[in-house]
């Protein structure tokens, strides 16, 4: 029978992944029955630290392509295979490594590179960050004048919470759509609509809605922020996958998503294209080994500098 004519349970995915001896690592913006099967879910930082630490030869991720990449670039003797080629990132695909040549030669400054970024642009960076971490790198640069790409926003928080000078390349064209798109008044509304509701917010998110909230952090900080206020209700400023998650940590609470904040990317993998990429196992992860060093460097600082953080990988259930 046509795979298009058969439709896939959740169950059925898990049981063809241990049959073949697949683990699933699923990115938190997921759909819901994609992170019900995962062994591990997380942001890019936890599923960065955690492929360096587990036996299994095969992977199944589940995410966008330079979250597959900084995998294998992590882990070359890994097969990591993905449900679809084309799932990739328009903000990591903003800046170039000519973007990067540019700005280094005006500014002879060091470039942090945020995770969400080509891996050849990583081959240029001193360093990688997320989102969890921007703020700690860019403290540990013996530096005050910092490069840094391709988010905008994210830039501007670092810039913001260190007191340094911070020069976001390439510049205005570097952002989420996602999170970008947010607008003030859309959140005045929910926030009407649930006054005694508190809002955490991503840093991808520009500075008006960032001053709105009560928390900003990564998703990874997000899953930890609930456990330490008293309200029952929260506004999540991130993409709506997160919603899941949450709900899931904390059953007694409610997380009211923004309903525009949808990352179309994170959502072309799904129950039947993620069975047919482990019934093939064609759709291979491959990263040119010269650029793969160079990143792995840049990735492997940022590492060492988190090491010592307490940023436990999420198990799922
Ligand atoms: S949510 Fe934004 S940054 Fe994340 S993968 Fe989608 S477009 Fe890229």
């Amino acid at each position: 029978m046509l795979m298009s004519a058969v439709s896939v349970r959740p169950e059925d995915i898990r049981k063809l992944a241990d049959e073949k001896g697949y683990v699933i690592v699923a990115h938190n913006y997921q759909i819901p029955e994609l992170q019900e099967i995962a062994d591990y879910l997380g942001d890019s930082l936890q599923l960065a630290r955690m492929v360096t630490k587990i036996d299994a030869k095969k992977i199944l991720f589940l995410g966008v392509d330079f979250m597959a990449e900084v995998m294998k670039v992590l882990n070359p003797e890994k097969k990591i295979i993905v449900p679809v080629r084309h799932s990739t990132c328009p903000m990591a695909n903003s800046l170039s490594v000519e973007d990067v040549i540019k700005f280094k030669e005006k500014y002879n400054a060091p470039f942090v590179v945020y995770v969400n970024s080509r891996t050849e642009v990583k081959a240029y960076a001193d360093i990688v960050c997320t989102s969890a971490n921007a703020v700690d790198i860019v403290k540990a640069i013996d530096s005050d004048t910092v490069l840094f790409g391709p988010d905008k926003n994210l830039a501007s928080y670092v810039a913001e919470k260190t007191g340094k000078n911070i020069i976001p390349i390439p510049g205005e064209t570097g952002y989420c759509y996602v999170h970008n798109y947010v607008k003030e008044d859309q959140l005045k509304q929910l926030i009407n609509f649930h006054p005694d509701a508190e809002i955490m917010a991503h840093p991808e998110v520009p500075k008006g809605i960032r001053d709105l909230a009560h928390f900003v952090g990564s998703t990874s900080q997000m899953e930890k922020y609930p456990a330490t206020t008293n309200a029952k209700k929260l506004i999540v400023v991130t993409e709506v996958g997160m919603i899941a998650k949450l709900q899931k940590l904390y059953p007694d609470k409610i997380f009211i998503p923004v309903p525009s904040m949808v990352c179309y990317n994170m959502k072309k993998n799904n129950l039947k294209n993620t069975y047919v990429a482990l019934l093939e196992e064609k759709i291979e992860v491959h990263v040119d080994e010269e650029i793969a060093k160079k990143a792995r460097k840049a990735i492997e600082r940022m590492l060492e500098i988190t090491e010592s953080k307490d940023a436990k990988v999420m198990k799922s259930a």
